[in-house]
């Protein structure tokens, strides 16, 4: 059997064409045709107004901390339950983050020690300069309380949907609900384009400057002229012609990431001291992972019980992400309560989750969950 993989590259079939054409026009450079055509389709399957197409997600997260005047000693909020690029370029940028825990909800961030958190720093004195919320594996935030939350005491908000792409919140896409957004197309996401990120605003100022910062910052002139400190940061055309093909088959990848989903619910969510991250009636996930919580002492056996498990017949599981406040590389920094997601990154497990599996490979990762249950384990007492 071969190895089965938490979530690799799905192609759609039209890829290539589109990148054989950038071939033959010869447009070999993080610009072209295809890079000005990707972020107009992005846009509106997004239904925004403005995007541009960089190099990462990182690199739009770190843009987007400098479009919104970041600055040294500054204090930037962030979702502790997320991927370190979430918070890293913070970071580069020598603000400090402040790490906020989630809430059972949807295992994002808690509006409510959100709202406490501003209060304390508005009476310090102290307001953060931005937010960074995640949609935690394609689940929106509940944006109403958070942007109200911000809004009163005007801090603006960086919605980090890098997960998130197709999913929504009250009927509105994920990436329109903060000042700025950020999408990834790394070989791990919902699609990919090798390597390559987005980042979206209702803004054009803000994008046109994304654009300029994005390209060594060359001010207006015939020789090399800069005013401001610039990076390379844009997404090359032929990365871009692969993004164009793969958003023909979004809506494809969305709806399997979500049967797939399905399939784990119906084979596994009878299991006792077994559930599945829940799906609040606010938002629709992506199903990007399909990610399971588990209770030891009713299931009779660990998240890494069961992970290794997997492991053991080479199926790829990840643990749920380890919380930022709890990173060796962000200790001193201040954490908000912290207690759930601890407790979701103790018990939960992500499980193979591509558009690209099939039935029979979603099968054989229920029937060795389920082997794992204490109710399925034959002839051995455990604890
Ligand atoms: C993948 C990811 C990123 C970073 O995107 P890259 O394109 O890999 O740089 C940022 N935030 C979250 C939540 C992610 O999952």
């Amino acid at each position: 059997m071969p190895r089965i993989y938490l979530s690799s590259p799905h192609m759609g079939g039209g890829e290539l064409a589109l990148v054989q054409d950038a071939f033959q026009s010869n447009w070999i450079a993080p610009l072209g045709p295809h890079v000005n055509a990707f972020e107009s389709e992005f846009a509106s399957y997004v239904g925004i107004a403005h995007a541009a197409a960089l190099s990462s997600g990182t690199a739009a997260l770190h843009l987007g901390l400098r479009l919104l005047g970041v600055r040294r000693g500054d204090e930037v909020l962030c979702s502790t339950l997320t991927f370190s690029a979430s918070a890293n370029p913070i970071v580069y940028e020598g603000a400090e983050p402040v790490f906020i825990d989630s809430s059972r909800d949807d295992w994002n961030i808690d509006p409510g020690l959100l709202a406490e958190e501003l209060a304390a720093s508005a009476r310090r004195g102290r307001l953060p300069r931005a937010l960074i919320a995640v949609d935690l594996y394609g689940q929106s935030v509940d944006w109403d309380p958070v942007r109200r939350a911000c809004a009163q005491y005007d801090v603006p908000i960086i919605e980090d949907a890098a997960e998130a792409l197709g999913a929504s919140y009250k009927g509105a896409r994920c990436g329109t609900f903060g000042k700025l957004a950020v999408f990834s197309f790394n070989g791990n996401k919902i699609i990919t384009t090798s390597g390559g990120g987005m980042l979206v605003s209702e803004d054009a100022g803000l994008v046109e400057r994304a654009r300029f910062l994005a390209t060594q910052a060359r001010d207006p002139a015939p020789h090399y002229q800069h005013s401001t400190v610039g990076f390379n940061y844009r997404l090359s055309n032929i990365c871009a012609a692969i993004g164009r093909g793969q958003l023909r088959v979004l809506e494809e990848r969305v709806a399997r990431r979500r049967a797939v989903f399905e399939r784990y619910r119906e084979g596994l969510s009878s299991l006792p001291g077994l559930e599945l991250m829940p799906e609040p009636s606010h938002g629709r996930s992506n199903r990007w992972l399909t990610c399971i919580l588990l209770d030891p002492s009713a299931f009779g056996a660990t998240r890494e019980d069961v992970r290794l498990a997997l492991a053991e017949r080479d199926i790829e599981a990840r643990p749920i992400w380890k919380p930022m406040h709890l990173q060796p590389v962000f200790a001193g920094c201040r954490a908000i309560g912290g207690t759930v997601s601890e407790d979701l990154f103790a018990r939960g497990l992500c499980l193979p989750s591509g558009s690209n599996l099939t039935d029979a490979e979603i099968d054989e990762v229920i029937e060795v969950v389920r082997a794992t249950c204490r109710e399925n384990v034959r002839g051995e007492v455990r604890p």
